[in-house]
């Protein structure tokens, strides 16, 4: 880890800020586990491609990844199968809140996109078919790519996820109805609660991403993704990432991102950064008030962003 003249004076300055912020937003209600945080806690990370990693604030404490995983699945899962994943769940943004049944009806159980909760579960249940632990997949690779061999389960989570769950139930259960799903709902759904319930900091997932701005080149220097597909994840993540706010997401940061209910998100500078923020107070759509906050700031006062 080496000390750096270019993003500390940057990330200070952003936390001053952020901490000078009244309101934050709510910690999320609906898993009992994760309404307990306090909604000013704070931190922040960014990563070079080499790995060099700097940050402020609980940027080293572990907060619960939840949606965020979804980009490592997708990553995980189209390194393995390609296209034929498209078959399988598309690519518009839904407009929708990301755990909505609504448009599944019209579209005969294929989901909008990956980063909504039912087209999440397609591609976990597509990844647990073709490893045999879909969880297991992600925890190793984030492991692996944050060099933190410490990464782990939150089982109080999960087990809070799985005793709210009737909402992910009926997604995977309409989905199935339609064929979209390979493996028994509830083996499903337990790999994708534990998924949801990897707890990591922003130094971890900063590393963690960082495949997506050396595109698509892991931390030990072999491939996952070809350059192409690491585009096509990034600009799905630009495009559905935070859901029904993702444009505003795109006017206001103007870059590729993914949030979670955790209340942390990442964003991708390709070629040049990754970041992870955290702030666990959401606002209505489940996005990290604090977060889109500081990530704003962060592009507005270094000009990086892919505009
Ligand atoms: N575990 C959460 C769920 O499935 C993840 C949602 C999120 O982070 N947006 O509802």
């Amino acid at each position: 880890m080496a000390a750096s003249t270019t993003f500390e004076p940057v990330l200070e300055r952003i936390a001053e800020e952020v901490e000078r912020t009244p309101g934050r937003g709510r910690p999320a209600g609906y898993i009992p586990a994760l309404a307990a945080r306090d909604p000013r806690s704070f931190g922040m990370a960014v990563a070079e491609p080499d790995g060099s990693v700097y940050g402020v604030g609980d940027w080293r404490r572990p907060f619960s990844v939840q949606s965020i995983t979804k980009v490592f699945t997708l990553a995980l899962d189209l390194a393995r199968e390609g296209d034929a994943l498209w078959e399988h769940v598309g690519r518009e943004p839904s407009g929708n809140p990301f755990n909505s049944l609504v448009q599944l009806e019209y579209e005969d159980g294929i989901p909008r996109n990956p980063f909504i909760n039912a087209g999440a579960l397609v591609v976990t249940d597509r990844l647990h078919t073709r490893t045999g632990d879909a969880a297991g997949e992600l925890l190793a690779f984030l492991r692996a790519e944050s060099g933190n061999p410490g990464l782990g389960f939150d089982v109080e989570v999960a087990a809070s996820e799985e005793a709210h769950g009737n909402r992910n139930a009926a997604l995977a259960h309409f989905m199935a109805s339609y064929g979209n799903i390979d493996n028994p709902v509830p083996v499903l759904l337990d790999q994708y609660f534990r998924q949801c319930s990897v707890a990591a900091s922003c130094a971890d997932l900063a590393l963690a991403t960082g495949f997506l701005a050396r595109h698509g080149i892991r931390a030990d220097g072999t491939r996952l993704l070809s350059r192409s597909q690491a585009k096509q994840v990034n600009a799905v993540m630009l495009t559905c990432g935070t859901y029904d706010a993702a444009g505003e997401f795109a006017y206001r940061v103007g870059l590729p991102g993914k949030s979670g209910v955790g209340g942390g998100i990442i964003a991708v500078v390709p070629g040049r950064c990754t970041l992870c923020v955290w702030g666990p107070g959401l606002d209505e759509r489940g996005n990290s008030v604090a977060g889109v906050a500081a990530l704003e700031r962060f592009t507005t006062l270094t000009g990086l962003s892919v505009f």
